[in-house]
């Protein structure tokens, strides 16, 4: 659920520093009540002396427009309203699980009503993201947001910001079967290489999409395609890929996968080897064989050692492809669209023939089925010890279905991954790494429109989440070309204050919500409270 505050939208990308600016504590006490003397900052350097007067100018990254009078600049965020800049969106807030939004937007009605303790608890009803907050890139000025807030009694500070990402890209885990594409081969976009095929991961392709590579080491159009195509996935929209060697797909954030126009439904319960495991014990008594066609593992019954646990008695089957041990078998057709993520239509052309020396006999009942269940034949050797087909038996048609119902339904994962060890540091603090080691030791909180992230360890601040956690139409993008995508940093106001944070730009989330322009939405299902993430770090 959204709901708009009426105020106008926010009329600068930076908040006036002045009245509300010094942050105060909820006993209402400064957080820091003064800082020393530091060189004049500009809110904003000179405009060029051609510029038109009646022209403003963006510097929210580096393409620097200057926007006539209701026009937009190039990225479509900022516009010149009655001769000032604005930020176009709103900054999004998002509410704590809980709150209801609408009795709490009509608390509010005729403007904020100066208490936080709307809930009567005081801890912080919303929770202010970098989505429509402004952008300060690279970093010269504080973040446009520095926000103190309390959670439980503990007075915390946010950092907000819209970070303008270069070096970011999308992993998209696509559960299927289905052959997509070599391992490698080149992903493209409107013609446009946009990205490339990684491994596979048990039932699931992964792609890699986007990426600095892309986006500023070729073409123009290919950078302007491969920053479309990221918001696109981003901001949970369908795009449509093409793999060279392979398959058309259309991927998008918890939708279904569509494969050369195909929706794929089931994804595999699990490779033949595994699928053989798990039902063996149900087919025991109704089959002789049973052959689970798998592009990567094809599993054999009575080979397998789930078959020799039951004593089964060997067939003489012989199948096709690379024996890797008893009972699974790699390579016994090429990959494809047809049964169990291999080329074929046929699954007796995996079958080379039948021993007799070994156990093949007339009457031989046998199964054979793909890891989704999709596809299943029952087939009885005749005197000839050829594989006729026949009506598959109940019991052994319901272990067929139970293969479907243990297969998951096949979905798209789009997990954006951005590097934020860069210059949008310096938007909250002076001493850079401070806060790169504030949120390795996990005083730091790290969210993008409040969604809980990954920090990948090692160096920088690199970050993964799941844009499906995050609020719609999180991405923007500029033109450079670069993906702008909100990031919040939360910490306890001591913390913020030792690791050399911006103490006079903090605001009380009271003055924020006074000055308008913001919408409170409804956080994604599940996603956790931010603040209660921050203060669960550590102790009081
Ligand atoms: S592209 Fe957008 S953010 Fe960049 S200067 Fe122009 S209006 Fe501002």
């Amino acid at each position: 659920m959204r709901v708009a505050a009426d105020a106008d939208p926010h009329p600068d990308p930076l908040p006036q520093a002045g009245e509300g600016a010094i942050g105060l504590r909820s006993d209402g006490q400064p957080l820091e009540p003064a800082i020393e003397a530091k060189p004049v900052v500009l809110e904003h350097s000179r405009a060029p002396e051609k510029m038109a007067a009646d022209k403003v100018r963006c510097e929210a990254c580096p393409v620097l427009c200057q926007i006539s009078p209701g026009k937009l600049g190039a990225c479509d965020r900022y516009g010149n309203v009655d001769g000032k800049l604005a930020r176009l969106d709103t900054l999004h807030l998002v509410a704590r699980p809980g709150v209801d939004l609408v009795a709490w937007q009509a608390a509010q009605e005729g403007g904020w009503n100066g208490s936080l303790l709307s809930s009567g608890d005081g801890d912080a009803p919303v929770f202010v993201s970098g989505i429509g907050s402004g952008t300060t890139y690279p970093d010269y000025k504080p973040a446009p947001f520095i926000v103190a807030s309390q959670h439980e009694g503990v007075d915390l500070v946010t950092v907000v910001t819209e970070g303008i990402f270069s070096y970011c890209s999308f992993k998209v885990k696509i559960d299927t079967d289905r052959y997509l594409g070599p391992e490698q081969a080149t992903v493209r976009h409107l013609g446009e290489a946009v990205g490339h095929v990684s491994t596979i991961e048990y039932g699931s392709q992964f792609l890699s999409l986007g990426g600095v590579h892309h986006l500023t080491g070729g073409s123009k159009k290919e950078g302007r395609v491969a920053c479309e195509m990221m918001m696109a996935l981003g901001n949970k929209q369908a795009v449509e890929l093409e793999i060279e060697g392979g398959a058309r797909v259309v991927v998008g954030a918890d939708r279904p996968p569509v494969v050369d126009g195909v929706e794929e439904r089931r994804m595999r319960v699990g490779c033949g080897s595994a699928t053989i495991g798990i039902f063996a014990q149900q087919w025991f008594g109704h089959v002789d064989e049973v052959v689970v066609v798998d592009d990567h593992i094809t599993g054999v019954l009575s080979e397998h050692q789930a078959g020799k646990f039951l004593d089964m008695a060997p067939t003489g089957i012989r199948v096709r492809g690379r024996k890797s041990t008893p009972g699974r078998y790699f390579q016994v057709a090429n990959p494809g669209a047809g049964w169990g993520g291999t080329d074929i239509t046929d699954p007796l052309s995996i079958v080379e023939g039948w021993d007799a020396a070994h156990g093949a006999r007339p009457g031989l009942r046998l199964l054979m089925v793909s890891t989704t269940g999709e596809d299943a034949a029952w087939f009885v050797l005749d005197e000839q010890l050829v594989p006729r087909p026949a009506e598959m038996p109940d019991a052994v048609r319901r272990v067929v279905a139970r293969i479907g119902e243990n297969c998951e339904p096949s979905l798209c994962s789009v997990l954006y991954v951005a590097g934020a060890g860069g210059s949008l540091r310096a938007g909250v603090t002076e001493n850079p790494v401070a806060l790169t080691r504030s949120i390795k030791s996990l005083l730091v909180n790290v969210t993008c429109g409040g969604a809980p992230v990954f920090v990948w360890p090692g160096g920088g601040i690199t970050v993964m989440v799941d844009v499906a956690r995050m609020p719609a139409n999180s991405f923007g993008s500029v033109p450079t070309p670069a993906i702008v995508s909100p990031i919040e940093f939360t910490m306890r106001a001591d913390d913020y204050r030792a690791l050399g944070g911006h103490m006079a730009r903090v605001q009380r989330l009271g003055d924020v919500l006074a000055a308008g322009g913001w919408r409170a939405l409804d956080a994604e299902p599940g996603v956790p409270w931010p603040l209660a993430a921050t203060t669960a770090r550590r102790a009081p």
